[in-house]
């Protein structure tokens, strides 16, 4: 499978990990739209947030318990705001299921 985030998870294609255990990852995103801002992901491939279901949600329950503890390592005690793009129309470009963690600074109520 022709997948970028598949590729940093088996290590060939390089990434600046700020967080792993055997089910998640997260890294520095290579483009950054805020002073901290991380990816996270699962180590199993789901293409979009319309691709997950019963059979691989628990991954994506964990990326919710794993993303305070990341929060908490870079700083982002004030707050932080957290980010996932479905499909065409959200914006997504890598296919692979990930959530921003966007902090560093106060954002406002627009969604762009
Ligand atoms: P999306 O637009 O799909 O929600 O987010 C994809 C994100 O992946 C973008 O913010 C983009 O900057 C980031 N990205 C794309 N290619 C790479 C890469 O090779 N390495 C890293 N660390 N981030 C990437
Ligand atoms: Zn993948």
């Amino acid at each position: 499978m022709d997948c970028l985030f598949c590729k940093i998870i088996a290590g060939e294609i390089p990434a600046n990990k700020v967080y792993e255990d055997d089910k998640v990852l997260a890294f520095y995103d290579i483009n950054p739209q805020a002073p901290v801002h991380i990816l996270v992901i699962p180590k199993i491939h789901i293409s979009t947030l319309n691709d997950v279901n019963k059979e691989n949600s628990e991954v994506i329950a964990h990326i919710f318990e794993v993303i305070p503890q990341i929060a908490e390592k870079m700083n982002l005690e004030k707050g932080y705001r957290v980010v996932s793009n479905c499909s065409l129309y959200g914006g997504q470009t890598v296919f692979h299921i990930h959530f921003h963690i966007l902090g560093g600074k106060k954002f406002g109520v627009s969604f762009g």
